[in-house]
């Protein structure tokens, strides 16, 4: 297992790097793009870790958990319900969500999130699992109330900040049974286990494969157990996936 994230240096520069014994091990380019150590060390304690993740797109599941789509009222679809993020909703690790005023109720769903390591179209399952990079940690941040009112989902779950995603990507991790976890403040509101996903990820993967060609560095967030709740500014959402680590971010008003 290797892991992988982004940092800011301690003299500005911004690097993808490769995390060993506490140090980061600075890259050449994004690993998934193929980037190489430069033989630079650095001391992680001294960087700002962010957001590993670059994607062109970012492809989110809906209803992935039988739990959780009945905890909305809804079914589990027969097929990937598909919907996009903007990459310009990531958030760092240590960010804060910035609550949109059209929105009087924001929720948490704490996602794994797979990172592709090789372009893919119309795959199956077994090439799909060899396109993918690594997993990572995902926070579909959702505008409830504007999710049921608009219809379409790209308002309630495009606003800037929110998709927090990291801190690393972990590759050569089986994503099989991994337990999500999701606390507000000390309150645990999800604790689910990614074995509940009514399609796994490398299918998930393959299927919207078929639909649209995935790219190295693509991120592709797999849904959420049940549990979803409000987070309100001040609040502090902590999401851990074993094997993986936490990522932690705040909540302000806009
Ligand atoms: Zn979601």
């Amino acid at each position: 297992v290797s892991r992988f994230g982004r940092l800011r240096l301690p003299d500005g520069r911004v690097a993808f790097v490769e995390q060993e014994d506490g140090d980061a091990l600075v890259l050449d380019g994004a690993p998934w793009a193929g980037g190489q150590q430069t033989g630079e060390r650095v001391a992680i304690a001294t960087a700002t870790i962010l957001t590993p993740v670059a994607p062109s797109k970012i492809v989110c599941v809906g209803r992935n958990y039988r739990a959780h789509a009945a905890e909305l009222g809804n079914d589990v679809p027969a097929e990937p319900l598909l919907f996009f993020k903007p990459p310009s909703s990531l958030l760092d690790p240590g960010g804060v969500i910035a609550l949109p005023a059209a929105s009087k109720r924001v929720e948490h769903e704490a996602e794994l999130g797979i990172v592709m390591g090789a372009r893919l179209c119309d795959a199956g399952a077994a090439e799909a699992r060899a396109a993918i990079f690594g997993a990572t940690i995902v926070a579909d941040i959702t505008a409830r109330d504007l999710q049921r009112s608009d219809g379409q989902w790209t308002r309630a779950k495009g606003f800037d900040t929110f998709c927090p995603a990291g801190p690393w990507i972990v590759r050569g991790l089986s994503t099989a049974d991994l337990r999500v976890r999701c606390w507000v403040g000390e309150e645990l509101r999800q604790d689910g286990s990614c074995g509940d996903m009514v399609f796994p990820p490398d299918e998930l993967v393959a299927y919207i494969s078929r639909v649209m060609t995935l790219e190295p560095g693509d991120l592709v967030s797999t849904g959420t157990p049940e549990g979803v709740g409000p987070i309100v500014a001040g609040d502090t959402l902590r999401i851990a996936i074993d094997g993986i680590g936490e990522l932690t971010v705040g909540a302000r008003a806009r």
